[in-house]
């Protein structure tokens, strides 16, 4: 089926790309964005002018920032075409909500991804936590924002969810995974002194759930999930791609979240179905209706 990719900047190049090239479901058939394009592929600078040329094209893939999604998703929506969403789907639960009722409306798919959620050895984890008692689960999603976000002011105005942008992922392995939902009972968020979101953020959930985020870690970084059961600690490290039991290998393999993504895409498409979770980042609300403000360095890249 043909698609196009909307928003042609680091993540579209990065995965998307790769991913349709190898994809057996999917041919990228074009490409919309003010500045970036792909070799070889029908480039359009603007969506409307993309919607209207192109009705054989039934399905689009968002790739741009959360705080021009919602515009791109609806139009597309309401001009009948099926619908990907980067993470995190949208600045606002609202907009989602809208867009999740409009895809039903409009008799189409929308599908709210988390890529980290198709890591390799997230399934796995689910599968040996599953039926065990939890007694704490810890998150650390430590990193450099420099090397992952160079110039990206975006995620520092409103809408870009600041550290809460990778953060996001964590919550959305650890929502999975858990079997219970979680609850916030409080959080505290460092923002920078010139900067409208959190650069870091600790987050405390109802039976003993912690998170440490931190955007400001240049050696050592870690994207681990430690989860303590009354029948030994799974550790789900590198973002989801390794998991040991009491420090023996329980699953570890290639990056193939975007591959994942792509192909479950295709599945819901020819279901007639839509996916909207929004677990992940009620919890990211949540945070920031109960977090404690610490204005702290101002940053600059
Ligand atoms: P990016 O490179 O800064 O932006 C992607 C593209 O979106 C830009 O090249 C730009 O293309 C377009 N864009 C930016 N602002 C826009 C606006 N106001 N209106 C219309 N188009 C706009 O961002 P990214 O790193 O790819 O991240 C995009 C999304 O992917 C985010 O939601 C992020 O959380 C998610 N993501 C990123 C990564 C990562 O490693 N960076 C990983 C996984 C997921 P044009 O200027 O050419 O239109």
């Amino acid at each position: 089926m043909r698609i196009a990719l909307a928003g042609i900047g680091k993540i579209a190049l990065d995965q998307h790309v790769p991913a349709l090239a190898a994809s057996p479901d999917w041919d990228l058939a074009a490409t919309v964005s003010r500045s970036g394009s792909v070799p070889g592929i029908p480039a359009f600078a603007d969506f409307a002018s993309f919607l209207a040329a192109r009705p054989d094209i039934p399905a689009v893939s968002l790739c741009m920032p959360p705080q021009p999604r919602f515009a791109h998703a609806e139009a597309a929506l309401r001009a009948g075409r099926h619908v990907m969403l980067e993470k995190p789907p949208g600045q606002t639960l609202a907009e989602v909500h809208a867009l999740a009722a409009l895809a039903a409306e409009r008799g189409v798919t929308l599908f709210a991804t988390w890529h980290s959620r198709m890591a390799h050895a997230v399934e796995p984890a689910r599968a040996w936590l599953t039926g065990r008692r939890i007694r704490s689960a810890r998150v650390t999603w430590a990193e450099d924002v420099r090397h992952w976000h160079p110039g990206q002011d975006w995620v520092f105005e409103p809408g870009g969810m600041g550290v809460f942008d990778p953060g996001i992922n964590a919550l959305s392995i650890l929502t999975r995974i858990l079997p219970a939902p979680l609850r916030l009972l409080a959080a505290e968020l460092e923002i920078p002194s010139n900067r409208q979101t959190p650069i870091a953020a600790r987050l405390a959930f109802a039976g003993d759930v912690t998170a440490e985020l931190d955007w400001r870690v240049t050696r050592g970084q870690r994207w681990d999930i430690e989860v303590a059961t009354d029948d030994g600690t799974l550790l789900l490290a590198a973002g989801g791609a390794r998991a040991l039991v009491d420090g023996r290998l329980l699953a570890e393999g290639p990056n193939r979240e975007y591959a994942r993504l792509y192909a479950r895409m295709a599945e819901l498409v020819a279901a007639g179905r839509s996916e909207v979770d929004l677990a992940p980042m009620i919890h990211v609300a949540d945070a920031f209706t109960l977090g404690r403000r610490n204005r702290t360095d101002a940053f600059d890249w």
